[in-house]
């Protein structure tokens, strides 16, 4: 896959990078022992690093790909429709009991109450093949 060949690639030049950084550093210090471990700690962290970041592109790039013609970056936002509500009770605070004393609370009150939440239908087309694909966004859960 061109994709991946492509990131391993970035993925190597980043590791050569942190060798030169590491060589370099240990130029400065001037010690063996320290250059080395000096070397792996910025190969690691370079490698944590790219991970991270890698793992964060490819969850942005994965709604962006289509799913019939396997393209990266192939789907287009397209419009947003409203698809209805969603209910539910969620839990929120009714009240406090106060001590007689010095007025501090003493107790939180619960109860379960009714909540309703928008739901948008957000329209994705491919520009390649035309395939056609949709994500659902939802609004905030307000009492209802
Ligand atoms: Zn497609």
């Amino acid at each position: 896959m061109g994709f991946f060949k492509k990131w391993g690639s970035v993925i190597l030049l980043l590791l050569a990078a942190g060798s030169i950084a590491g060589i370099f550093v240990s130029d400065l210090q001037n010690t063996q022992t320290s250059a080395i471990g000096v070397f792996l700690v910025i190969a690691f962290l370079s490698l944590i690093a790219l991970l991270a970041l890698g793992g964060v592109f490819l969850m942005y790039a994965w709604n962006y790909r289509c799913k019939s013609c396997k393209k990266w970056f192939a789907m287009k936002k397209g419009t947003t429709e409203f698809a209805g509500t969603q209910n539910a009770k969620l839990e929120v605070e009714t009240g406090v009991t106060r001590s007689e004393y010095d007025g501090k609370v003493t107790q939180r009150h619960f109860s379960k109450v009714d909540h309703t939440r928008d739901v948008y239908k957000i329209n994705y087309i491919c520009k390649y093949c035309g395939n056609k694909d949709f994500d659902s966004k939802f609004g905030k859960f307000r009492m209802s």
